[in-house]
């Protein structure tokens, strides 16, 4: 049953086998590899079989599948239908619509980009990552750039990343002797987070509906302090919804694999199996967009959000990322051989190397205005980026580093390429994780990512700045007398440059952010905070030099992301204000209103009857809504005020300290109303009733 169903729908390698002639399937397999374009001839013979392939399986439209700027996917559906000059119609699709597209391109992000090159954008074919089908559609992934070529999507940038890399990564095998080694790829296995709740209460809270997010709630007597949701057992109704998404992934090639509950009530994760990096990206998308469909036909929603609510741990996704050749040996997991191990300490040392001199980057990839929420709140890896590789790995580096002895045995000095690594439990590498960047044995996870970022961003920069130090190490050793001596020596001062940045502690301890402070390292705490770094001419050097992306490239990239994090606050800000004098501060002084009522009708009956309670209540209302009223205010005028920033630099900086400060004053106080105001009065449904259904 699962072995028919997955990959049904699906484009892929076994169907082009089926469907295509011998000579052109081969064509397409060297455009895989090799990223050869494919001649018009072999392109319309692959678009034919592709439409006659899709129309049997019900579809009747095509789409360009591509991933602007937005971070969501988009596509244009056009119909195969093609007018047959009898006022019949008959089913076409061809090579040069399968090969590239000219979607309306204006509306979508390009940070001045186009205005300075071309006004129109064009969609080109991605043969690495299958064409599926999708509710009748067939989609194609394609990449989106303008027409002098520069990339305007997420593709674009992912897919030079990883030329980058196997093209370093080979000239570093070479060194090892490794010929019959062709390409490296890299490969990702993400653990997705997020919250699903019920679609009726969802639908009372304006802030969910406009922001993904709550932007008001007092929290619930009880959280997540008793740990029993983690593990714990699934809910029919969501248990429904799992088994659907994981049908649905199947049917797309999607690996869905392990699903359980969160540490937050309502809140679950699902991880597919890892494969190559831009298929494993396109599969995210498609995941995360299965996940709010299918909870919908539930009666659900699913929250994508990095922190829904406020007190609740938020979503996360853990990129596990990998390097592997086409032989199949993955590159990160430490051999049998002095030969192997010698190889993985070399790779290590890059990553090293690479995380240590790019923080900035890496921080910048995961940066977010809901993803600001988590970074740094003891519950996610701190704003601080540093490599968790485990006491056992870790001693073994000193030990080369300082030339000391290693092992509780027996002792020995260990030389690289000519001793074994000792062998280290791989269960032991995983414990810690409070770790933003943590080696898990044969993989990194990097786990700063928030739950709806696209993969891309997170795996172009580890890609390029990784495919930089592997380049450098190349340039070091190519032609040197004695290879092992040389060899040696590189990791040795790599090890002894860069171990600032390994840290196994505990990364939610206060004690941390002062020794990394001390060490040197990054505490960049909000995204107007890091963002600027992106220009910083090393980080324009890497990408240039590693030809991932253009200084104009970069330039829009940076308004682009500055911009976003602007309107997302200042949609947030928007709605806690109408929220605000709609809804909450009418209902309070409703409530009010009762209490001085009440107090009225009982001294009517006798001025002697108690009060106390009214009144003291009446009291403490009444001066927490003068406050709160005077706090919409501030934050309109904060709100008003930003329109007469022109700079995107100063306008992020700007949005950060007074308007989503000023957000951050006014929820406390009407929180604080919240938790005193009588339940029939309170406009909307509290946290309470979101998370545990009461
Ligand atoms: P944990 O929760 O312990 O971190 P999971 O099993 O939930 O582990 O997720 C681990 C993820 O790592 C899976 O998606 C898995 O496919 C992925 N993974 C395993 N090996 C590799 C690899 N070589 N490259 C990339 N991802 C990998
Ligand atoms: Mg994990």
């Amino acid at each position: 049953m699962i072995a028919e169903l997955f990959g049904s729908m699906v484009f892929n390698d076994t169907v082009m086998r089926d469907r295509l002639p011998k000579e052109t399937y081969r064509q397409v397999q060297r455009t895989i590899k090799n990223g050869k374009k494919l001649d018009p001839a072999a392109a319309n013979i692959v678009a034919n079989a592709m439409k006659d392939w899709a129309v049997e399986k019900g579809a009747t439209h095509f789409t360009h599948w591509f991933q602007p700027m937005t971070g969501i996917t988009a596509e244009k559906h056009d119909s195969f239908i093609e007018p047959a000059g009898d006022g019949k119609v008959i089913m076409e699709f061809s090579g040069k619509e399968l090969v590239q597209g000219e979607p309306d391109a204006s509306s979508f992000p390009s940070g001045g980009l186009r205005a300075t090159f071309e006004a129109r954008g064009y969609t080109a074919w991605d043969p690495s990552s299958y064409a599926f089908i999708k509710e009748d559609v067939l989609c194609i992934p394609t990449a989106f750039c303008s027409y002098s070529g520069e990339a305007l999507d997420k593709k674009t940038p992912l897919l030079r990343s990883m030329e980058a890399i196997n093209r370093q990564a080979l000239r570093v095998l070479k060194l090892f002797g490794n010929e019959e080694v062709t390409s490296v790829r890299t490969t990702v296995g993400p653990e997705q987070e997020y919250f699903l709740i019920d679609k009726d209460i969802y639908d009372q809270r304006k802030d969910l509906i406009y922001t993904g997010r709550t932007l008001f709630g007092a929290k619930p007597p009880k959280g997540q302090e008793l740990e029993d949701h983690y593990f714990g057992v699934i809910k029919p109704q969501v248990q429904a919804f799992m088994k659907e998404l994981h049908e649905e992934c199947w049917k797309l090639g999607i690996l869905a694999k392990t699903e359980h509950n969160e540490v937050a009530p309502s809140q679950h994760e699902l991880a597919p199996i890892f494969t190559t990096t831009n298929i494993a990206v396109d599969h995210n998308q498609l995941t995360m967009e299965l996940m709010q469909k299918i909870a919908k036909k539930h009666g659900m929603v699913c929250l994508l959000h990095e922190k829904p609510f406020a007190g609740v741990n938020g979503s996360g996704k853990h990129n596990n990322w990998s390097l592997s050749t086409n032989t199949g040996v993955n590159l990160l997991e430490p051999g049998d051989t002095p030969y192997e191990n010698a190889q993985f300490l070399l790779f290590l040392s890059a990553i090293i190397k690479a995380v240590d001199e790019y923080q900035d980057l890496l921080r910048i990839s995961v940066a977010s205005a809901g993803n600001d929420h988590r970074l740094g709140a003891n519950e996610a890896p701190p704003a601080i980026v540093s490599i968790f590789i485990g006491e056992e790995l870790e001693g073994i580096l000193r030990a080369i580093e300082t030339e000391t002895p290693y092992g509780s045995k027996e002792k020995e000095l260990m030389k690289i390429g000519v001793h074994i690594l000792p062998k280290f439990p791989k269960d032991t590498t995983d414990r810690n994780r409070t770790s933003p960047f943590a080696f898990t044995g044969n993989r990194f996870e990097f786990r700063m990512l928030g739950s709806s970022l696209s993969l891309s961003g997170p795996n172009v920069v580890l890609n390029t700045i990784v495919a930089e130090e592997l380049g450098q190490f190349a340039d070091s050793l190519e032609g040197v007398s004695d290879f092992q001596e040389a060899l040696d020596e590189l990791i040795k001062k790599t090890i002894r440059d860069h171990k600032r940045i390994l840290f196994n502690g505990n990364g939610y301890d206060e004690n941390w952010i002062k020794e990394a402070e001390g060490r040197g390292l990054l505490n960049l705490k909000s995204t107007p905070e890091c963002l600027p770094y992106f220009l910083h001419e090393k980080n324009v050097d890497v990408f240039t030099k590693q030809k991932v992306l253009s200084r104009a490239e970069m330039e829009s990239r940076y308004e682009i992301l500055m911009e976003g994090y602007c309107k997302v606050i200042n949609i947030e800000a928007l709605t806690m204000i109408e929220m605000g004098r709609k809804e909450m501060l009418p209902a309070v002084s409703l409530f009010s209103r009762e209490l001085a009522d009440t107090i009225t009708s009982k001294h009517k009956v006798s001025p002697d009857i108690c009060c106390i309670y009214e009144e003291e209540l009446l009291t403490k209302v009444s001066a927490l809504l003068k406050s709160a009223y005077k706090k919409v205010g501030i934050l309109e005028d904060a709100v008003m005020n930003a329109k007469e920033i022109t700079d995107v630099t100063e306008l992020g900086k700007y949005y950060h300290d007074k308007v989503f400060i000023s957000m951050s004053e006014l929820r406390v106080v009407i929180d604080e109303l919240e938790t005193i105001t009588a339940k029939t009065y309170w406009p909307y449904p509290s946290y309470g009733h979101l998370l545990f259904g009461i």
